[in-house]
């Protein structure tokens, strides 16, 4: 049998000419054409010296620059412009300075003043995904009573899930959060090459953390994932190590996943204390509970994070907090599965919010992959017991994403920063109108209308989304590939 990345990329070449838009044309929008001729009213680049790959672009006179600073707090830069190089933010500066960038070695400058005015955010961070199920969404239908048939029933769906779906699967989840502003994801899930097939593709940022014992692939193992972490070099995503749950991973299993955790020092992620009865079944099978089990293998540190955390007790959250271990909250996700709700006056008390980060699971547990909506939801969750401020949310879901996921530069405005921006048009619902004494109000009318879509999307330096259009991607025919997967899907189930 061929290697399976040989039948990845065939699947990408023949599936090319179809959902995929001339690569050439990523970085500016038009090669000189399309923007010139059909999008000039509406288009804020000027391409200055017809290069195929811009080096140097100039965002000229943003509004609002929103971004948490070095000292956690929100920090709100009016009138600024930004010059990036290749990949990174290389200064941040008062438009109105002409004296801090010479033209002569821009390549494109990007228009954020006119009109209204392009307000630019960092890129997000989705702390927890699985990013190939986006074919299945539909597949739990929310109106239905009895949620454990309607799992076993999507179950059934993802099993006859083939690679070429897995792929298509992962496109449309990373094109869909790219359209909410997200650039970097934690994706958790069994299997790794169509993940990085459609990382590569879209050119999203993604931890692809491939599961040593997993639920869907039942046939994994940690010396599967090590083949992947031993190249990881060769990769667009960044491999990492998954476990579907403690109460599925035998200790023989935690003990080689310790090893290989140590000997790559790469990130760990697993669904934790979920529900009192994953939780019940950890202690059958480990004889204590999640977080006390990982800390014993000394996998309870930096690169340890648990998605959900909604059962946990005193001494784990404190343990978390020393260990300085991630947890995502995902509070649609658990309302949808009925799971419980996440204590967060309890990471309020003992001082640990810090370690909290967001995420939007997969569709069939949040159908929108945003971070904005779901910032509302943890803020109005938890309204009774505690206030999740505006600005907590905003961090939780940029600097503070990024610094729990271990991602080095990233999150922030500030130079020395990677380039994963998001841009968004302030003439719009989401953010007018605002109190102009205090612009923090963008930050919260822009997670309580929640609504938002970009007009431009960053990544690396490169406009991947321009004019509100993808730019590598025709979403178009993504849709209705997605669209007849989904249905071929639903046919084979009933052979
Ligand atoms: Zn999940």
């Amino acid at each position: 049998m061929a290697h399976p990345s040989y039948y990845y990329r065939y699947f990408f070449y023949s599936y090319a000419n179809m959902i995929l838009r001339d690569v050439q044309n990523l970085t500016y929008p038009d090669g000189g054409v399309e923007f010139k001729s059909t999008r000039k009213s509406s288009s804020r680049y000027s391409v200055l010296h017809g290069k195929k790959k811009p080096e140097t672009i100039l965002i000229h006179g943003s509004p609002f620059v929103i971004s948490i600073g070095s000292q956690g707090k929100l920090e709100i830069r009016e009138r600024a412009s930004l010059l990036i190089r290749g990949d990174t933010i290389e200064d941040i500066f008062d438009s109105s300075d002409r004296s801090r960038v010479n033209l002569e070695t821009v390549d494109v400058i990007y228009d954020a003043e006119q009109r209204g005015g392009v307000v630019i955010t960092p890129g997000f961070i989705n702390a927890h995904a699985h990013p190939p199920m986006y074919l299945l969404r539909s597949a739990l239908a929310f109106e239905e009573d009895d949620l454990a048939t309607s799992l076993k029933r999507m179950a059934l769906l993802e099993q006859q899930m083939t690679a070429e779906d897995f792929v298509l699967g992962a496109i449309g989840d990373f094109t869909e959060e790219q359209r909410w502003g997200i650039t970097s994801i934690l994706s958790h899930y069994g299997v790794f090459d169509p993940v990085e097939e459609a990382a590569g593709i879209t050119r999203q940022q993604v931890i692809n953390a491939v599961s040593a014992a997993s639920n869907s692939h039942p046939h994994n193992t940690p010396e599967m994932v090590e083949t992947y972490l031993k190249a990881a070099r060769t990769y667009h995503s960044t491999p990492a190590v998954a476990l579907h749950y403690l109460y599925k991973t035998s200790p023989s299993v935690l003990e080689r996943v310790a090893r290989l955790v140590k000997k790559y020092n790469v990130l760990l992620t697993m669904h934790s204390a979920e529900t009192k009865d994953y939780v019940e079944q950890c202690a059958r099978l480990h004889g204590d509970t999640p977080v006390k089990v990982l800390d014993k293998y000394g996998l309870l540190g930096p690169n340890c994070i648990l998605s959900h955390g909604i059962y946990l007790t005193r001494e784990e959250v404190e343990l978390i907090r020393d260990r300085k271990a991630g947890v995502v909250h995902l509070p649609t996700s658990n309302l949808l599965h009925r799971s419980g709700t996440f204590n967060y006056p309890l990471f309020k008390k003992v001082g640990a919010t810090d370690r909290i980060a967001l995420g939007t699971d997969s569709v069939i547990s949040k159908n929108r992959l945003d971070l904005l909506s779901e910032a509302l939801q943890a803020k109005t969750l938890h309204q009774e017991m505690s206030n999740v401020s505006y600005v907590e949310l905003f961090n939780m879901i940029t600097a503070q994403g990024a610094s729990i996921l271990g991602l080095k530069n990233v999150g922030r405005i500030a130079p020395g920063y990677r380039a994963d921006l998001a841009f968004w048009k302030l003439k719009d619902r989401g953010f007018l109108p605002f109190d102009e004494n205090d612009p923090s109000t963008l930050v919260s009318n822009m997670i309580t209308h929640g609504g938002h879509n970009i007009r431009d999307l960053m990544i690396r330096g490169q406009f991947i989304i321009s004019n509100r259009m993808h730019n590598i991607v025709h979403e178009g025919i993504l849709l209705e590939r997605l669209h007849e997967a989904h249905r071929a899907l639903r046919e084979r189930i009933k052979k």
